[in-house]
């Protein structure tokens, strides 16, 4: 690793500003799980590190009163995990937080670090896109909110800019828990994905309203499934239904290949977990209402 500069700002403002000083060779680090690696093999070589550790309530998770869950960027991944609030309000991401990783990575890596990295296969963009998350953020232009959704741009390319800094990830105040998320890994169970499917439907007197689906790892930014979320729209979600709408995934992806397997492994893959992943949302939907 090249020799650089360690910065301990206090405030995101202060951060910004040490950031807007030398913007192409400085870098913020949060959990540094994931830009530690990338400094080992030069892939990035900054002069400056950012280290945005000592920020001063950059870590919390709280309701607000208008229902929205925010959780602060600075938060780690195991106290998401261990949350009672986003268990309450999303279970789903607690319980894809059990496979994201080991221990020791959700110890230090923050939800910030985790939706910035840009890596195309990390499972949270998927599900906080599915979920309507939206990130908020701050640089010398001022605050902005970006849908998860809309953050990535290609392979380990975010919207954000050099100066800018998530400070916050906010949910929406209702979440439906017709939600899951389901990944195959080709190792351990809580390996990188191969193919990961985050479901969240929304369900109207036993029909579905409106759905979103999310697909990771098979392309450079998760992939939203608009056919098959219009294939589901105002049907009844009986299980026969949604296993023959998951068949029709393979006509509406086009998954690259890459070290966890091939374009075609990961088509016939896609037909298999949107399945599962559907009757999944489906069954936690119909247990949550009992
Ligand atoms: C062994 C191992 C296994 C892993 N397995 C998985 C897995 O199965 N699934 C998965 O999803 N992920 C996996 N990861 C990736 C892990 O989730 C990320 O490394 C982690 O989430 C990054 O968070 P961090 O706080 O450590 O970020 P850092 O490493 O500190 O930063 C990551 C990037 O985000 C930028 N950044 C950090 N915070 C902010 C902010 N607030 N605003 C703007 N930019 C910011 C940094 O400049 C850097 O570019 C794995 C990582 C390791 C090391």
């Amino acid at each position: 690793m090249l020799p650089f500069e360690l910065l301990n700002p206090t405030s995101f403002d202060e951060a910004i500003k040490l950031l807007s000083l030398d913007p192409d060779n400085s870098k913020p680090i949060a959990g540094g799980t994931a830009l530690m690696l990338m400094m080992k093999s030069q892939i990035f070589t900054p002069t400056q590190v950012i280290s945005l550790r000592n920020i001063k309530d950059g870590s919390y998770i709280r309701t607000e009163t208008n229902g929205e869950l925010k959780i602060g960027a600075l938060t780690k991944l195991s106290d998401i995990e261990n949350s009672v609030l986003i268990a309450g309000h999303a279970p789903v991401i607690c319980q894809a937080m059990i496979k994201l990783s080991n221990v020791r990575v959700r110890n230090a890596a923050t939800i910030g670090g985790a939706l910035s990295h840009g890596d195309p296969h990390m499972d949270l963009p998927p599900i906080l896109s599915c979920l309507s998350a939206v990130v908020r953020t701050i640089s010398p232009k001022g605050k902005r909110t970006i849908p998860v959704d809309s953050l990535y741009l290609g392979y380990y390319e975010t919207c954000l800019e050099p100066n800018e800094l998530i400070y916050e990830v906010s949910l929406p105040a209702s979440i439906s828990p017709y939600s899951s998320y389901i990944k195959c890994t080709t190792r351990s169970a809580d390996d990188w994905p191969a193919l990961g499917v985050a479901v969240n439907l929304n369900v109207k007197a036993n029909h579905i309203e409106s759905s979103r689906i999310f697909m990771g790892s098979i392309a450079d930014v998760p992939t939203r499934l608009v056919q098959l979320e219009e294939r589901l729209t105002a049907k009844e979600p009986t299980p026969t239904l949604l296993a023959l709408v998951a068949d029709l995934v393979s006509e509406e992806i086009d998954p690259v290949s890459d070290h966890l397997g091939s374009a075609e492994y990961k088509r016939a893959l896609a037909k298999v977990y949107v399945k599962r992943a559907l009757l999944e949302a489906y069954n936690n939907g119909v247990n949550h209402a009992k």
